[in-house]
């Protein structure tokens, strides 16, 4: 398959992009280098600088490429500032993903891989999370990313679009041979700030909330492997050939960790004391965030092979400890 990586310069999408070369398809990677990177691009890629929603280029890319696939990664994740600038959120993570859906449909490219985001349940309070459960986000960015769902439902009915949509939770860890990572600016997730702090790189890591309903009084997150993300994603790639085809995963581990568990995993692992400093709760925080991924598991025959936390931990780990400053490119 020639697969279009949108977004292919940032965490997932570059992470996404070795794992398909893996499988033996042949990527491509379109990316405006906002917050990617270019050298988090495999080499040998063939990379377009430039933006999803440039409808001229994405056809040309379509075309010359000859393009099988479309799997989009190309939006903005920041929860607390999707609250402050809604606008921004919603012509970058809807107006473009819409443009770039009409290009494909104009160019008879109708096959696509959508990433999307716990965030679309909002304070579901049901745990495990199966993708039944009503998607009530509670901010721009949750609602960005079900409002494309949404479209793209109605392009399967009205154009044969086939799609996969994986709901992410927390996405973590960096490739096994340390050539890529986790790299954002500013980084607000909690496990590179648990190790910048380990590294001193940061003085301190800042817990938000000790008084949850949690057994630590700390936020449960399901915390999976990049890697273990992407195989998701190629292992959807034969099923979506069906036109009209709509597919929808959670993608986790179904094993929470609390903050102070992720903080005691890396102080384990480094054997370095990790500064800590107790915070009020985080605005817009659910308690528990937790996958039931059966869908994923019996529909693609998938499973994470990290299955431990400590195992996940260690990649990042690696990866931070030889790149303290990240990526030699912003
Ligand atoms: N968190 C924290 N300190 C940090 C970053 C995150 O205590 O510096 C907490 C956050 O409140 C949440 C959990 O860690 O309970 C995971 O947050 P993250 O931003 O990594 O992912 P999210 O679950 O928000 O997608």
């Amino acid at each position: 398959m020639n697969v279009l990586v949108v977004g292919g310069a940032g965490y997932i999408g570059s992470h996404c992009t070795r794992q398909i070369i893996a499988a033996g398809h042949h990527p491509v990677v379109l990316d405006n280098l906002s917050s990617g990177h270019r050298e988090a691009v495999a080499i040998g890629t063939p990379f377009y600088h430039g933006d999803l929603g440039d409808q001229a280029l994405v056809r040309q890319v379509l075309r010359r490429e000859k393009i099988d696939i479309v799997m989009h990664f190309a939006a903005f994740i920041e929860v607390a500032e999707s609250v402050a600038m809604p606008i921004r959120y919603y012509k970058n993570n809807v107006v473009k993903t819409l443009a770039l859906l009409e290009t494909m449909m104009e160019e008879d490219v109708r096959k696509f891989i959508f990433s999307s985001t716990a965030a679309v349940y909002g304070m579901p309070e049901t745990m495990p999370i199966t993708e039944g459960v009503k998607k009530a986000p509670i901010n721009p960015y949750g609602q960005t990313k079900l409002d494309c769902e949404n479209i793209l439902s109605a392009l399967a009915v009205a154009h044969g679009l086939g799609f996969a949509v994986f709901r992410y939770f927390n996405a973590c860890g960096a490739a096994t041979d340390g050539a890529i990572g986790e790299d954002h600016a500013p980084e607000t997730h909690l496990i590179p700030n648990v190790i910048r702090s380990a590294l001193g790189l940061a003085p301190v890591i800042k817990v938000f909330g000790t008084d949850y309903p949690t057994p630590d009084g700390t936020c449960l997150r399901d915390y999976i492997h990049v890697d273990d993300l992407s195989r998701a994603h190629i292992a959807a790639f034969d099923r979506i050939g069906t036109p009209g085809t709509q597919l929808h995963f959670n993608l986790g581990t179904g094993h929470p960790h609390s903050v102070m568990e992720i903080i005691g995993a890396v102080e384990k692992l480094s054997s370095k004391k990790v500064p800590v400093e107790f915070a009020p709760r985080r605005a817009g925080d659910p308690p528990e965030l937790c996958a039931d991924a059966t869908c994923a598991r019996t529909a693609l025959g998938w499973k994470p092979l990290f299955t431990s936390i400590e195992s996940i931990i260690e990649t990042a780990w690696r990866w931070h400890s030889a790149h303290p400053s990240g990526y030699a490119t912003r």
